[in-house]
């Protein structure tokens, strides 16, 4: 029934199956009676719940019509009013239980939009903008958080900044030596952290309390402190990419399952003990200042380089003005503060046809859609290719030469494919593009079996290894391909390679030797022995699953694991056990030539040995500022004896290690919920085994 898992739920990633196109493309293949059928199958029995719960119902705006409406932003403008805002209440009901079924833009754009047109001013259109909703308690915020007004045109930034300038003049100020501030508009979750809890958003008065969030590990970005007031929670654009995307459709997805009650979903645990999933404050966000006749004298080129400064999403900037007066002055409607202003570039959205779809190899061998497009400009760039998530999607969604898909553009984001409008042939390749080699099926993906010998592969792999390891620069993507132009095809190959060689294979003598000692660094540096397991690209053996593999099992003793050894570790399925035996075997030669190269490798401690250690077990936080490492070290040495870190005090919480410069608020706080609060000399005796 592949039908029905296309219910309109998807998010922002959704495809209609071909009955949506309407009976008058497909008179004959689909049936009315069946396709109104389908229509009642549209609605999961989860997002039938949400609707209830909101106090909506389905009789204004019955499920098909809804869907019919969903699928159809063009024929918006046919809808009654009353329909018009139905189906408004139940997008919003929808997405603020974490099961959005249309995109950020379309709400905006095209259903809020005809809304301001019928009705300028419906109170819809003036509350604060709706988010997901997660379990907790809900609690009154320290200060009230507004939405941010948008603008989409130089015009709208400049009458904004004509309010600034008369609101200055008003109180008798000089509008040019007002000091303009422009920072990155991150597109996480937004929240509220006062150093004791962590808030959400909610309806910008009352939130709820996540602070469970920073139990679970989370840290502030930039190594900031807690209580930095407002913030977003956000995960690295690159990290998820390459760690993430294969188990979470977009970042959204990832940022409700850090938040969410349930327990911590593990890639969602690795990325927070990686740090790349954190809570960045925006008193911690790069930012330009100066006066507005520099701000809009080089307006293009500040919006850009603040755009793209960091490795986060992010979906505009944010203008305002740093004189607490004209603040003051200006002050708030119910949703913005006045003087405040998020620029956004124009989202579009483009009808294109598919030229060809090519099939990209990556490291682990699977084959990667990529849709040929006829160039179109969208957003400003002109696009030309675009990303199908996996094959099956190809072969269900019929995308081909000839096909007509929507292409959605934000800011910098990869152009998605959003809808197939008119499908075509798919076309899905036989062989990989790489090697030649015959492809098979691996559920929804297509898979180049020919891991030993495929350049696609080998390369990719090579490239994997150095990234993973981290303690090395200038193997990327472009010193690899020379590099296998030369003959080169394993990472030990790499590491006997001397300055002349790499001169020869033409690089400059400058960056023969710094490769040269890039390759040192990277065994002398202490790597640990689970991060070095990972660079080898097994199979389901990323960072989270080799560190939990390695603190029951030793590295040297991992060959000779059996599938049930696997097994018996908490995380590993029997499916998965066989691939990585398999996956072991393979690497084996590798690994053991790498060894014998030397790296500097630190154990994982064992798990179940170190139980009479003091801190084993036990959940610890630290606070203030700490003299005999940092943070992030002190926090390493303690799990490696088996203790968890906390990123704020809970009654779960065993010690709280207190440094220099601590509030007595924060002591006695801890100490109400039981807490032994200790020193950090303290903290160094317990460490080395002392008990308490
Ligand atoms: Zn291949």
């Amino acid at each position: 029934m592949i039908l029905l898992k296309d219910r309109c739920l998807g998010g922002r990633e959704f495809f209609s199956p071909p009955f949506f196109l309407g009976s008058r493309n497909y008179p004959s293949i689909i049936a009315t009676q069946l396709q109104a059928a389908l229509f009642f199958a549209m609605l999961t029995a989860s997002q039938r719940t949400l609707i209830r719960q909101a106090d909506l119902s389905l009789d204004t705006l019955d499920e098909g019509s809804f869907c019919e409406l969903m699928k159809h932003p063009d024929q918006v403008a046919d809808c009654s009013d009353d329909e018009l805002i139905a189906f408004l209440k139940i997008a919003n009901a929808l997405y603020r239980g974490g099961e959005p079924i249309i995109s950020d833009a379309d709400y905006d754009f095209i259903y809020l939009a005809e809304l301001r047109h019928r009705q300028p001013n419906h109170p819809l259109l003036h509350t604060v903008e709706p988010e997901p909703i997660f379990a907790g308690k809900t609690v009154d915020l320290p200060v009230v958080m507004l939405s941010t007004d948008k603008a989409y045109s130089r015009e709208e930034v400049e009458r904004w900044a004509g309010r600034i300038e008369k609101a200055a003049t008003e109180l008798g100020k000089n509008f040019a030596e007002i000091e303009f501030k422009v920072t990155p508009k991150l597109d996480g979750y937004a929240a509220y952290d006062d150093g004791r809890m962590l808030y959400t958003r909610g309806d910008g008065r009352k939130g709820t309390d996540i602070t469970r969030v920073f139990e679970r590990g989370m840290q502030v970005a930039d190594h900031g402190n807690r209580g930095l007031g407002a913030g977003e929670i956000v995960v690295s654009r690159s990290y998820f990419n390459e760690n993430l995307a294969d188990f979470f459709d977009n970042a959204r997805n990832f940022q409700a399952s850090v938040i969410k009650e349930k327990d911590l979903e593990e890639h969602a645990e690795q990325a927070i003990n990686d740090h790349a999933a954190v809570f960045y404050p925006f008193a911690l966000l790069p930012s330009w200042t100066g006066p507005w006749t520099e701000l809009i004298g080089d307006f293009e080129n500040i919006v850009k380089t603040i755009w793209h400064q960091l490795d986060y999403d992010v979906d505009g900037v944010i203008l305002e003005i740093t004189d607490e007066d004209i603040k003051q002055a200006m002050g708030a409607t119910r949703h913005h503060h006045r003087w405040q202003l998020a620029y956004k570039e124009n989202l579009e959205t483009a009808e294109v046809a598919v030229l060809k779809v090519t099939p990209q190899t990556s490291r682990s061998g699977r084959i990667t859609p990529v849709a040929e497009l006829e160039p179109v400009r969208l957003s400003g760039a002109l696009l030309s290719r675009a990303t199908a998530h996996h094959y099956k999607m190809v072969v269900d969604k019929r995308i081909g030469p000839g096909a007509i898909i929507r292409l959605a553009r934000s800011g910098e984001v990869i152009p998605k494919i959003e809808q197939v409008l008119k499908p075509a042939e798919p076309q899905v390749p036989e062989h990989c593009p790489s090697c030649g080699h015959e492809l098979i099926w691996d559920n929804d993906f297509l898979i180049c079996p020919n891991n030993l010998a495929c350049p696609a592969q080998i390369s990719n792999s090579m490239e994997h290894f150095f990234r993973v390891l981290k303690n090395n620069d200038g193997f990327g993507a472009a010193t690899i391909k020379k590099l296998y132009e030369h003959g080169i095809r394993s990472v030990d190959e790499i590491y006997t390679l001397g300055a002349e060689q790499f001169e020869a294979m033409g690089f400059g003598p400058k960056q023969s030797q710094n490769l040269v000692d890039q390759l040192l660094r990277s065994r002398n540096e202490a790597v640990e022995d689970w991060r070095f397991l990972a660079a080898f690209g097994v199979f389901r053996m990323g960072l989270g699953n080799c560190e939990r593999l390695l603190a029951h099992y030793a590295l040297p003793n991992i060959f000779s694991l059996t599938e049930a050894d696997i097994v018996a570790v908490e995380g590993f399925a029997e499916k998965t056990a066989t691939a990585i035996t398999n996956g072991f075997a393979n690497i084996k030669p590798l690994f053991d030539t790498l060894m014998n190269l030397g790296f500097k490798l630190q154990a994982t401690q064992n798990k179940s040995a170190d139980n009479s250690h003091p801190l084993a077990g036990k959940t610890l936080v630290f606070t203030g500022t700490l003299h005999s490492g940092s943070r992030d070290e002190l926090s390493k040495q303690a799990k490696a004896k088996g203790a968890k870190v906390g990123g704020s005090v809970s009654a779960k919480t065993d010690y709280l290690v207190i440094g220099e410069n601590v509030g007595a608020n924060k002591i006695n706080a801890a100490r109400e919920k039981d807490v032994a609060v200790i020193s950090e000399q303290e903290f160094l005796q317990l460490l080395a085994g002392e008990n308490a």
